[in-house]
């Protein structure tokens, strides 16, 4: 499965669902499963919002580093200034652009040096309750979404219509997020990707707040062996079959 969004072939219409019935997809899974593509497509073939939570979490790290924050020292002053920085979403734009200070940093949270400390940053406890917070009040705002981060549906959304976690191998993984940082002109090797991967996935799942964990009632989706498209496919075909029988 390449890492890089493909449209894909089956075109059925948005959802028909009645009016005032929520429903929320939630997405969860480590780095590198094609998480935010599919969430992405998904809502995209279904009609439904696309959030991603990790832009969140990266627009907070970036935060710390434009106001040159010590956060493992000073944790309440990030929050602080997180806060201040009203971390929200441009909903005009497709997908959605995060913003900070009323400012899209969207392309700016996806190098490196966010990358490096946003596992990190996205385990300050405040910082964690903060953003919660503010994914609870997207989803009254917007009650057609795909969701997608670590703690959507164990977390955030618990009532969920429907639950995935995307999973796939390490190696597999690290394979998808170096081709897509080459495709943006970083020079990288994937064992360093690797490890850099095993490391914030052990970060994410030993957090005491909201970590990386498969919700019960969750289906869980191997994407290893499974082209982009059949992964949207097989999503879909669950979400519409799910929705039917509410
Ligand atoms: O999904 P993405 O790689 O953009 O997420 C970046 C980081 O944000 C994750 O490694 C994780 O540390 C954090 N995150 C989180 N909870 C979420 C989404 C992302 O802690 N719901």
């Amino acid at each position: 499965m390449a890492g890089v969004i493909q449209q894909g072939p089956r075109a059925r219409g948005p959802l028909v669902v009645q009016t005032q019935t929520p429903v929320v997809v939630t997405i969860d899974g480590p780095a590198g499963t094609g998480k935010s593509s599919v969430a992405r497509a998904l809502a995209e073939r279904l009609g439904l919002d696309f959030l991603d939570t990790g832009a969140m979490y990266r627009a907070a790290a970036l935060v710390s580093i434009e106001r040159n924050i010590d956060f493992r020292r000073e944790p309440d002053r990030l929050v602080r200034e997180v806060i201040a920085a009203d971390v929200r979403f441009d909903w005009s734009r497709k997908p959605p652009h995060v913003l900070i200070w009323g400012r899209s940093v969207s392309d700016r949270i996806r190098s490196d040096d966010v990358e490096r400390i946003v596992s990190p940053v996205s385990s300050i406890p405040d910082l964690r309750e903060h953003m919660v917070e503010k994914q609870r009040e997207i989803g009254r705002q917007h009650k057609r979404l795909v969701t997608e981060g670590r703690d959507q549906g164990s977390v955030v959304f618990p009532t969920a219509a429907v639950k995935f976690y995307l999973d796939a191998r390490p190696e597999v993984r690290a394979a998808r997020r170096a081709a897509q940082l080459r495709e943006l002109g970083e020079n990288v090797l994937d064992r360093e990707i690797l490890a850099e991967i095993l490391s914030r996935d052990s970060s994410d799942s030993s957090r005491r707040m909201g970590p990386l964990v498969r919700p019960a009632d969750s289906e869980v989706v191997d994407t290893s062996d499974l082209s982009f498209d059949a992964v949207v496919d097989l999503l879909e075909d669950k979400v519409r079959a799910r929705v039917a029988a509410l």
